[in-house]
């Protein structure tokens, strides 16, 4: 007998339902699967849409509910197919419309706060003590081109385990991160829980090559902790660039944007990575790499606010092949 969100399912069980935060009117589709097969099983959840329009997340953990064999699996999976679901109804991309919550950046939340705050305590109280690990399925934003990736926790308990899934993975380039204010980062730094963010897709497209890589990873992911052996194996894929150090370029002025750089993109220090303008078309700033890099995401539309994300790239520097 497995419990889990105040559901009890008997080995072998697999149940779609919505879930209620707090037992509010905020609704999570998920899928709760518990595995029939005898042996040590884990807990895995595996979240998407955290943050509002990264949609082959969504499309991937849809196909894996359908495709996992509760008679099949050892241990348990959560599948939570859209965590902002109003964000998604409404259009609004990444955060929570109510109240601008932030799911990657606004944790641990708050009980009796606003409607992203209790969704934040709820996973703190009710989801994490019951997991083992934590996939989060992201992708670039709307204004956000991307190669897929993973962000990993640098938190010394959880990082061995993180980063072995991790290189398990068919994506490209793994990055180590300090983020102890989100879902996965909250978690690692804070209850030791290992995981990682997976990042793949941008521009809010739902590409069938996209929401197979993700599903790919995802299988892999259920291989690496010998609780399911799909059929046909998934080939791994992709050797694998790790950066201890990534640099996060911000901007500090509002401004129309042109990026000099694209995705997979190798920079050499000192290279113009983008101008910053107005809508006249006179120049106002130009940026430059602070080391040789790999780009692993830059902002590709125009619109930039003081404080926006301009390019992250991986310093070569830092990086290792695993
Ligand atoms: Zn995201």
């Amino acid at each position: 007998m497995w419990k889990i969100c105040g559901y009890e399912l008997n080995r072998g069980e697999k149940l779609q339902v919505m879930l209620h935060p707090n037992g509010r009117e905020y609704e999570i589709p998920a899928t709760l699967i518990c595995g029939a097969q005898e042996g040590v099983g884990m807990t895995l959840l595996i979240t998407a849409q955290i943050h509002a329009g990264e949609y082959n997340g969504t499309a991937a953990a849809m196909r894996l509910a359908k495709k996992i064999d509760p008679e099949k699996l050892r241990g348990n999976v959560i599948l939570m197919h859209c965590v902002n679901t109003t964000g998604f109804w409404q259009q609004v991309p990444r955060f929570i419309p109510q109240d601008h919550t932030d799911l990657n950046a606004d944790y641990p939340g708050n009980e009796s706060g606003t409607i992203g705050q209790q969704v934040a305590a709820w996973f703190v109280k009710e989801i994490f003590p019951a997991v083992d690990f934590i996939a989060d399925l992201h992708g670039g934003g709307i204004s956000e081109t991307l190669a897929p990736c993973i962000f990993f926790p640098r938190a010394p308990k959880v990082r061995d385990c993180a980063l072995e899934a991790a290189k398990k993975m068919n994506v490209k380039y793994l990055l180590a991160s300090s983020n102890s204010v989100g879902e996965y980062g909250y978690a690692a730094n804070c209850m030791d829980i290992p995981g990682f963010i997976l990042e793949c897709g941008y521009g809010g497209l739902t590409r069938e090559e996209w929401v197979r890589q993700v599903q790919e990873c995802m299988e892999l992911l259920l291989d690496h902790f010998d609780m399911y052996l799909m059929e046909p194996p998934v080939r791994k894929k992709y050797r694998k660039k790790l950066f201890e150090e990534t640099e996060y370029l911000e901007s500090d002025m509002r401004g129309v944007w042109y990026p000099a750089v694209c995705e997979n993109q190798s920079v050499k220090k000192g290279d113009l990575l983008g101008e910053l303008g107005d809508f006249f078309g006179n120049m106002k700033k130009r940026y430059y790499a602070v080391g040789d890099g790999t780009v692993i995401y830059y902002t590709s539309g125009m619109s930039v606010l003081e404080g926006d994300a301009l390019v992250a790239y991986g310093l070569e520097d830092s990086a290792e092949e695993v």
